[in-house]
């Protein structure tokens, strides 16, 4: 009975341990945050009065996180994707992965048809809220530790609504998000690269909520809020040391492996990025 006890402090130590261990890795990595001290009218945070959530607290609101059964993060279609919309789905694919160091699997395609024309606008928006509901829940395999959808279509959550970027449940573990506003602004298309890393941040940030990760508030982040796509584009893709260890935390996964498929990502697909430069000089800061 006395080695059991022994055996249950041990491990309650080296977990508490191992999730002291990331948090100070990634302190190491505090010198290359900005402050978010820029904020214009119309901003996010000229709107919404949020407060940043500490990591130790993150850790008690114990947040969804992956097991044995539930570890795949799926990827689904909705709608039919043109050849440019397909490559940006695909390499969102690739992104999530490295980003979340998750195994993804394309789930299937799901028809413009399966949602019914009472859910559908004139104009061809589609109901982000009937998708989460009877379209992705219903369908979220056993495995799956979420689901995320994309379409080229554009979106509305309510009736009161004009459009909405995307839309998330966190209790059912699903989310959709259109990239028609990434494509194109007022009809003319905007380049693949624009729409692509648009697409990769919004996808990044979305599922980063799934895992419970609230908004940022303190630094320059990819969990900045963002109010509309002028502010989205001036933010940064990578995430703070503070929301970096909370995903580290959560996947169970180490600084570094995070930080060094991110830069495999930024060398294979898009070399002349900033923030290729961000994740080799972050790589070159932590000491092991
Ligand atoms: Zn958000
Ligand atoms: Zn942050």
């Amino acid at each position: 009975m006395k080695n059991l006890f022994l055996l249950l402090l041990f491990q309650i130590l080296w977990v508490a341990c191992s999730d002291n261990q990331q948090w100070k890795v990634a302190q190491q990595l505090k010198p290359l945050d900005s402050i978010k001290d820029k904020v214009l009218e119309g901003d996010w945070l000229t709107e919404h009065n949020e407060s940043s959530i500490a990591f130790n607290t993150y850790q008690d609101q114990h947040p969804i996180t992956g097991d044995t059964l539930r570890k795949y993060l799926y990827l689904a279609k909705i709608g039919s994707f043109d050849t440019a919309a397909t490559a940006i789905a695909d390499i969102t694919c690739a992104y999530l992965k490295a980003f979340f160091l998750i195994d993804v699997k394309v789930s299937q395609v799901f028809s413009l048809r399966q949602i019914p024309a009472t859910n559908i606008r004139s104009n061809g928006q589609l109901d982000a809220a009937y998708i989460l509901d009877s379209l992705l829940f219903p369908a979220l395999p056993a495995d799956a530790l979420s689901m995320i959808a994309l379409t080229a279509e554009d979106l509305y959550p309510g009736n009161n609504w004009n459009y909405v970027f995307g839309l998330a449940s966190l209790q059912k573990r699903v989310g959709v998000w259109s990239i028609a506003r990434f494509i194109s602004a007022r009809g003319k298309p905007v380049s693949f690269e624009k729409a692509l890393c648009r697409t990769l941040h919004v996808a990044s940030h979305e599922t980063a909520h799934m895992f419970g990760i609230t908004h940022c508030k303190t630094y320059e982040c990819n969990m900045n809020g963002s109010n509309s796509l002028p502010e989205l584009d001036r933010q940064v893709p990578w995430l703070c040391h503070e929301c970096l260890a909370k995903l580290c935390w959560n996947r169970n996964t180490k600084v570094k492996d995070h930080l060094q498929s991110m830069q495999a990502f930024y060398q294979k697909y898009l070399p002349d990025h900033i923030a290729l430069q961000y994740y080799e000089s972050a790589l070159a800061m932590l000491s092991e």
